[in-house]
């Protein structure tokens, strides 16, 4: 099997990222504070395996029980688990084509089949009949496109399907609503959340899940002993707290989201209405890969994905106003060639 591929990590001066979708921000200063009050002699001792001072502090934020979160090295673990945990030998992973490009991918690491179902021209979807999933991963808001599919479509959907649904919303906090409630309403609905994006904090890896107990207990027998480092537990646990400064960087974020669309608007470029903090674009001629390896020169990362559904788009990271600004420089640099 190929394995996943992460975006570039390129380092060097004068580089603009836009290409995995971090955060410009700075994160809670509360993380600075704590980092210099940890006592140096407890990292000797094993973490809490089961996180509870954080979950506590989610269960507040959700107003859930501790007994309905499970917290994960970053979102992806739970990911992996969920397929490890709710899927057969016989079983299969379902997903929209296009979304993350991570689950078929995990899905071949357990070895059990993938159902993908392919979103129309307009990246939206319609279910095939009798359509049958042991796990679907339902990226909302989506990913790349990032659209956001209405909450009353995903209350239709996971009524309808018999197995589990696991929406995906590390994006949510950039968008305009939420299906958390959905978590606590039906047994076969897990939520998973990231402080990856929103919270500026993909560093630390930690993410977490909510959802009905047998769901969250059958993710706590097989996760390995120690999954989250005791840092990490102490820096998640200000950082959720501190939940104003998160509010804050996402609606800079998400002014800034309003700017570049409007720009690349007034550019020729397609803007799909974006609940994200990135773009889904289609770029005039001389079209999206060229753009891609044009901007790349230029010291601009961006993310293109081959496929017949993708190849005509690029995902832009929503960065600074200063970043996007010399973004929409190097674009009319391009069109003008
Ligand atoms: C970034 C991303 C994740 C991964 O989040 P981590 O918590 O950093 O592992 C999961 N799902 C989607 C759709 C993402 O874009």
């Amino acid at each position: 099997m190929s394995g996943y591929v992460p975006g570039e990590q390129p380092k060097g001066e004068g580089i603009i990222k836009l290409n995995t979708n971090e955060n410009p921000w700075l994160c809670s200063p509360e993380i600075r504070d704590i980092l210099n009050e940890i006592n140096v002699a407890n990292l000797a001792k094993y973490p809490d395996p089961l996180c509870m001072e954080v979950r506590k502090v989610i269960a507040e934020k959700h107003e859930v029980g501790v007994g309905n979160i499970f917290a994960g090295n970053g979102s992806d673990e739970i990911l992996a688990l969920c397929i490890r945990a709710f899927v057969e030998r016989t079983g299969a992973v379902g997903y929209f084509d296009p979304s993350y490009s991570l689950y078929p991918i995990l899905a071949q690491i357990e070895d059990v089949e993938v159902r993908p179902v392919a979103l129309d021209e307009n990246f939206e979807w319609q279910m095939p009949e009798n359509y049958e999933a042991s796990v679907f991963f339902l990226t909302n808001p989506n990913a790349p496109t990032g659209m956001l599919f209405p909450k009353e479509t995903v209350e239709a959907f996971v009524k309808s399907f018999p197995g589990v649904v696991v929406i995906d919303e590390a994006y949510v906090d950039f968008a305009r609503e939420s299906c958390i409630e959905l978590a606590v309403k039906y047994d076969n609905v897990l939520v998973v959340r990231t402080l990856s994006k929103s919270y500026a904090l993909a560093g630390i890896r930690f993410g977490y899940c909510i959802g009905a107990k047998p769901l969250i207990d059958a993710l706590y027998k097989i996760k390995d002993s120690y999954n989250i480092n005791m840092l990490t537990q102490e820096l998640a646990r200000v950082a959720i707290l501190d939940d104003g400064t998160m509010t804050a960087i996402t609606s800079a974020v998400k002014g800034t989201r309003e700017l570049i669309t409007k720009e690349l608007n007034d550019l020729g470029f397609k803007v799909y209405p974006s609940e994200t903090n990135f773009v889904w674009v289609k770029p005039p001629k001389p079209g999206a890969k060229k753009f891609f390896e044009e901007l790349k020169k230029r010291n601009i990362f961006v993310r293109w994905f081959d496929g017949p559904r993708t190849k005509d788009c690029l995902r832009i990271t929503v960065g600074t106003n200063e970043q996007m600004m010399t973004l929409v420089e190097k674009i009319e640099e391009i069109l003008e060639k």
